[in-house]
Order: structure tokens, then C-alpha cells, then sequence
């Protein structure tokens, strides 16, 4: 086989790094919480959408904890990317944790040990502490708008909310600071940095994102009213860690590193206890938030009764996330018993989720869908071959399609065309098997396989 050009390994690294979900980018429901036919990647399954957005709504407004949703559906009908898309439209503050049933599996823990380290990825902590501010350091504003007619209150909590017309009416209470801050006309909702020995301050801008520019902002800064009415400073900085990683950071010699490694072992039941009862202190005492995020577990047919039982009790715990869990069987054996049940889920468990249900996607979305996953690996594609390709999709499975659609440009590349052809697709079409012909080969040639 010719060797690959030096071109060809690049793109071919750039195709490896796109995941089957990239093009996923929320839930693509409009403001009355409808899903768009088309909208953030994602096509069809309005209703399974539209239930994903109540359950990300009572996640924000924090009006379900311990609850669990299944994902039911057949196979290739878009559970996984329902979750991935509640993950993106939960934004990267909240926790989400995401593990497949047949992971438990592992010999290097036990099983509820491995759930039990994924329900403590799913719950973050974050920890608020005061410190001074360094003069001239770059800092959110917090001010509180002033009484009518009075001074501007020492703040507690809130953006900047004072009109530029309202501070200049109060900067003679508040000094050489408001003063400042009137002259750099700064409003509601702006960064500044600011010298205060100078008597200077800086604009930045509006675009203040927590997550992305916290390295460089480090801090928020309140305003408390001094007894001699000077204004002093103090900075709050917040960390944010799930309460996994505290649990890593506090139980192995090696520390944090186990964190990257993933090499934590089991962790003592006495560690974790000491954990909780520190940040329910740090709770108490205002030091620190939890924030419950989203446990995903596909597969979850997977689990067995043992599990289940597990995912029972966590659940009634007062820091529990929201547990979302899919599968795509039927009626099937719970494992570890020799009951069947719907899903392999014991009927307890059941009772306790909200289930939301995928439905097989017509023609017209295999096709958007297709078309949405052309542009996102950056494809060429004829109309014939997609037509082509919606065809093997009824006749195999999205994800097999899907995953043709790479392979498919690489034939291309290789006879040196530039747009995927049908010839492309029929290639990499007899080249990979779907299951359907991979056991219809197995049944024909069983008897050449060692038994
Ligand atoms: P399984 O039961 O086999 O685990 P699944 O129901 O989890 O399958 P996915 O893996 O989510 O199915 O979907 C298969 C492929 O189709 C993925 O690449 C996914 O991103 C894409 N996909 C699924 N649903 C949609 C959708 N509604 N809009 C756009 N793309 C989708």
C-alpha cells in the first residue's frame, strides 16, 4: 500500500480528534422552551428535547435533587446526545459525570466504589474565601445602589447597579473612588481595573465570563462600609472542585497526581465521612456552596441488583446529583437475579424516574443529521451519496452511517477527488460491516471459527 503523504497523516489526526457528538451543542429549544426542528446540532426528538429542557430548568432554578431520569429509546436514537446537549446547556459550572453501566467492571475497584467515585465527580463545592486586594489588581465591581438620597451602601452581593448619573450625584459620599468611577463612566455589569491610590480607574469592557477569564480576574471584589465610612476592599475568590477530587487530594500519598492518573484505588468510608462533615462546616458557616451537577450512566442495563440497590440509597442523600441513565434494551433480565423486568431496571428503581423516551428518527432528519455531520468533519458530499448513505441508514444504524462518512472521505482522498461520490461510500460500504452482515457471516462460515 503507497505510504500516506505527510498532508494526508495531518488531516487524517484532525478526523481522528472529531467525537461522534462534537456537533452537539445544546438542546436547540427556542425561549418558549420548544425544540427548533433544527437548532444547535440537534434534529428531531421534540419531545425527548423538550422534557431534557424542563429537567435543565429544574436543575438550574436547583428544584430537583436525588431525582433520576431514564433515556429510553432503541438503539441510535439519540440518548447519549440528548445528555451530552443537557450538559451543554447546564454550561461548564455544573458538574456532569458520565460513565457507561459495563465500566463498573473494572478489577482495580469495587463496584460501588467506582459508582460511588462517580456520584462524588457529579457534586461540586465551591469554596469562597476573603482576601485583601493588591492595589491596581483587576477586579469585577460590586456596589449596591444607594438608598434614595443616601449613601452608596456597603455591599454584600450583585453587580455594579449604580447609574452613571447616580454615582456622580453620590461620589462626594463615597470619595475619591465613586469619583473615579463616574469619570470612567462605568455601568451595571462593568470590569475595570482600578488604582485607587492614583485615583484611577480602567474600563475593560462587558465581556466579563466567569469561566473563561477567572485566571485573569482571580477575584470579585465587595465593598463593606468601614465605621469611619472609608471604603475598604477585600477580594472573594472562589474555587470550584467536586467533591471527588477533595476525596483524591485527601486520601493517597501521592495526592493530586492520582487525580490525573486516575489511579485513586479505593477510597476509606472514614475519609469521605471527614470530607462531608468539613464541607457541611464550610456550608454552615458561609464558606462554601454545593452544587449538585448530573451523573450520566449509560448502559445502565448493565448495572446489577447490587447497583441498583446503591443507586437507591445515594440517591436519598442530601448532596445527591441528578442522575441520568439510558438504555436501549426492551425486557430484559435484571443481572445478578433471574427476574426480568422493563430496561433490567428492578421495579422500585423504576418507580422512581422520570422517563423520557427516543423515537426512531424519519428520513428527513437521517438526512439533516447526516448533513450536519458533513459540515462538522468538514466532508464534501453529493447529493447522490448522501442519498446513498440515508438509505444505509434505514437498512443498518446511524452510528455505522455516521461513522462512514470518514472513512468515506479518506477512499476519497485517496483517489485524489475532492467530493465524497456514491463510488466512495459503496467502497467503504463493502470494505466495514454493519452488525446485521457481520452475524449473517457468522452464521455462514461458523463452523471455520474455533469453538
Ligand atoms: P445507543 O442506544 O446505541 O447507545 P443512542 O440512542 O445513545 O444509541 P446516540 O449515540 O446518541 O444514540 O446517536 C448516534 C449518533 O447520532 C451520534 O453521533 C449522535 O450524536 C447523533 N444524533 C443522535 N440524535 C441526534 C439528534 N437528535 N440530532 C443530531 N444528531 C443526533
Amino acid at each position: 500500500m503507497a505510504e500516506l503523504k505527510l498532508s494526508e497523516t495531518r488531516d487524517l489526526t484532525r478526523i481522528e480528534r472529531i467525537g461522534a457528538h462534537s456537533h452537539i451543542r445544546g438542546l436547540g429549544l427556542d425561549s418558549a422552551m420548544e425544540a427548533r426542528p433544527s437548532s444547535e446540532g440537534m434534529v428531531g426528538q421534540h419531545s425527548a428535547r423538550r422534557a431534557a429542557g424542563v429537567i435543565v430548568q429544574m436543575i438550574r432554578d436547583g428544584r430537583i435533587a436525588g431525582r433520576a431520569v431514564l433515556l429510553a429509546g432503541q438503539p441510535g436514537t439519540g440518548k447519549t446526545a440528548i445528555a451530552m446537549a443537557m450538559a451543554k446547556s447546564l454550561g461548564q459550572e455544573t458538574p456532569f459525570a458520565m460513565m457507561s453501566g459495563s465500566e463498573l467492571y473494572s478489577l482495580e475497584v469495587s463496584k460501588t466504589e467506582a459508582l460511588m467515585q462517580a456520584f462524588r465527580k457529579a457534586i461540586g463545592v465551591r469554596i469562597k474565601e476573603e482576601a485583601e486586594v493588591i492595589e491596581g489588581e483587576v477586579v469585577e465591581l460590586q456596589i449596591d445602589r444607594p438608598a434614595a438620597g443616601g449613601a452608596p451602601a456597603a455591599t454584600k452581593t450583585g453587580k455594579l447597579t449604580m447609574k452613571t448619573t447616580e454615582m456622580e450625584a453620590a461620589y462626594e459620599i463615597g470619595g475619591k473612588l465613586i469619583e473615579a468611577l463616574s469619570r470612567a463612566k462605568v455601568q451595571s455589569g462593568d470590569v475595570i481595573t482600578m488604582d485607587k491610590a492614583a485615583g484611577k480607574v480602567t474600563k475593560l469592557g462587558r465581556s466579563f465570563n466567569r469561566s473563561r477569564d477567572y485566571d485573569a480576574i482571580g477575584a470579585s471584589t465587595k465593598f463593606v462600609q468601614c465605621p469611619d465610612g472609608e471604603l475598604q476592599k477585600r477580594k472573594e475568590v472562589v474555587h470550584c472542585v467536586t467533591l471527588h477530587e477533595i476525596d483524591v487530594i485527601n486520601s493517597r500519598t501521592q495526592g493530586f497526581l492520582a487525580l490525573f492518573t486516575g489511579d485513586t484505588g479505593e477510597i476509606r468510608a472514614e475519609v469521605r465521612d471527614q470530607i462531608d462533615s468539613k464541607v457541611a462546616e464550610w456550608k454552615e458557616e458561609g464558606k462554601a456552596e454545593i452544587a449538585p451537577g448530573v451523573l450520566f450512566i449509560d448502559e445502565v442495563h448493565m448495572l446489577d441488583i447490587e447497583c441498583f440497590s446503591f443507586l437507591n440509597r445515594a440517591l436519598e442523600n442530601e448532596m445527591a446529583p441528578i442522575l441520568v441513565v439510558a438504555t436501549n434494551r426492551g425486557i430484559t433480565t435484571i443481572r445478578g437475579t433471574n427476574y426480568k423486568s422493563p430496561h433490567g431496571i428492578p421495579i422500585d428503581f423504576l418507580d422512581r424516574l422520570l422517563i423520557i423516551s427516543t423515537q426512531p428518527f424519519t428520513e428527513g432528519e437521517i438526512r439533516k443529521i447526516l448533513d450536519i455531520r458533513c459540515d462538522e468533519e468538514g466532508v464534501d458530499m453529493s447529493e447522490d451519496a448522501k442519498v446513498l448513505l440515508t438509505k444505509i441508514v434505514t437498512e443498518t444504524s446511524l452510528r455505522y452511517a455516521i461513522q462512514l462518512i470518514t472513512a468515506a472521505a479518506l477512499a476519497c482522498q485517496k483517489r485524489k477527488g475532492k467530493v465524497v461520490e456514491m463510488e466512495d461510500i459503496s467502497r467503504v460500504y463493502m470494505l466495514f460491516l454493519d452488525v446485521k452482515r457481520s452475524a449473517q457471516y457468522l452464521m455462514e462460515y461458523q463452523n471455520q471459527y474455533m469453538f
